[in-house]
């Protein structure tokens, strides 16, 4: 916007669109597509410029879409503005290769969308190239963005009024592992904790095999640290973990989800699941359904596997049907609705601190706990953004009804 351009919805007779794509899974390719060729049929003399994942790794298939000018890699969006000053009479493609980026670049944000968080990108890009996963291909190695460009980012959000800081990445597990004075994951929180006002800080997505005795001990001293972990875990079966390039067994795994338990009672404890990796037989898919049941979880993000052209994955014999894996995820989400409900009806009669998102839900306010209850309670939309403490009262249509506490 510094640079003279205005915000449109993309009704609204947009000039430039901008498409940052994903390609976690075909479906992600699919809705790009789509985007694409809505913008240009809502603004048919607009510019389509695409750039994320999905560029990066096949720009010929959007190259050639309609409408579509510019076609930009995950570097290369970096330098947006100066290849916007450039009038072209066809489409052009810049893809640089990814595997030599050797920076983050923090991006000066200082506003989201919605007031009651904002997120930081601490690192990006992955060396592990888990069978299955397109990522490493489209986001590069791992490299981490410096301590003191992380601070600096996250005071400044705290003084725009983010309550709740999100600090995000590919691999942030190994954050600091790349950088000439080497740090982890667990010295930056403290240094953030230590050296700005923020007053909740939330990770994303960590690595089994980096959740560190130090990292837990952290989360359980602080107040300001969210106990809230995500974790991927992918299959509860080990021979599926084995051909997907996963580096632990099921053993490993349980005996670090009860650690967490018993470092972190209160703690919301989110896994990632895959279903119909290839050769997943029915009885892979119980051990891991079993495996799951058995550990004190609080909730699934469950995917069915898509095949991501260009990784081992890919070429394996004994591709599941679509159908089988959507019907094995749809048991895994039923499974994952009910440890949630399990979960959040055990607060019931707790004072819980909460932030209040945008906007109301049925004409309640909704409120994410420091462990990532969704409370839904009365009150006016003015208090976006606040910081209320509620009282669950019931559990009514998949989230906990609450009261204000004075
Ligand atoms: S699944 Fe995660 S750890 Fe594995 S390659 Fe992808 S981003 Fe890296």
């Amino acid at each position: 916007m510094n640079a003279g351009y205005q915000v449109v919805s993309l009704d609204a007779g947009a000039e430039l669109v901008i498409v940052n794509t994903c390609t976690v899974t075909s479906a992600t390719d699919a809705q790009s597509r789509n985007l694409i060729r809505r913008a240009r049929r809502l603004n048919s003399r607009c510019r389509v410029v695409v750039t994320g994942c999905y560029a990066q790794v096949d720009p010929n298939a959007l190259h050639d879409l309609p409408g579509v000018s510019l076609v930009i890699g995950n570097e290369e969006k970096q330098r947006l503005l100066e290849f916007l000053k450039k009038e072209r009479d066809s489409t052009y493609v810049e893809v640089s290769d990814i595997r030599k980026a050797e920076n983050v670049c923090l991006q000066p944000l200082t506003s989201f969308a919605s007031r009651s968080r904002a997120f930081v990108q601490i690192q990006n890009g992955c060396d592990a190239f888990c069978s299955y996963c397109i990522i490493p291909y489209a986001r590069g190695a791992s490299r981490s963005a410096r301590p003191d460009a992380i601070l600096q980012q996250v005071s400044g959000l705290v003084e725009s009024g983010y309550r709740e800081i999100v600090l995000t990445g590919i691999h942030i597990g190994g954050y600091g592992a790349d950088l000439q004075l080497p740090v982890t994951l667990n010295d930056l929180v403290q240094h953030i904790e230590q050296k700005t006002k923020v007053h909740r800080l939330r990770l994303g997505s960590i690595e089994p095999t980096e959740l560190t005795d130090e990292l837990l001990e952290s989360i359980a001293a602080s107040r300001v640290i969210c106990p809230h972990l995500h974790i991927p875990l992918q299959s509860g079966d080990d021979d599926v973990l084995q051909r997907m390039g996963r580096t632990y067994g099921t053993g490993f795994f349980a005996r670090l989800v009860n650690k967490i338990r018993d470092v972190l009672p209160p703690s919301a404890i989110c896994l990632d699941v895959i279903t119909g990796f290839p050769g997943e037989t029915d009885r892979q898919f119980e051990n891991s359904f079993d495996f799951i049941a058995g550990l004190p979880v609080t909730d699934l993000h469950v995917f069915p596997y898509s095949k991501r052209p260009g990784t081992p994955a890919a070429t394996l014999p004994d591709q599941i049907p679509g159908d089988v894996s959507r019907e094995r995820a749809a048991r895994l989400r039923h499974l994952a609705a009910e440890k949630y409900r399990l979960f959040a009806e055990s607060f019931i009669g707790q004072e819980l601190e909460v932030i209040v998102e945008d906007g109301k839900k049925a004409g309640l306010l909704k409120g994410m706990s420091r462990n990532y209850l969704d409370i839904r309670f009365p009150g006016e939309s003015s208090l976006a953004g606040q910081c209320l403490l509620v009282k669950p009262t019931s559990w009514i249509d998949d989230a906990l009804r609450a009261e204000q506490v004075a």
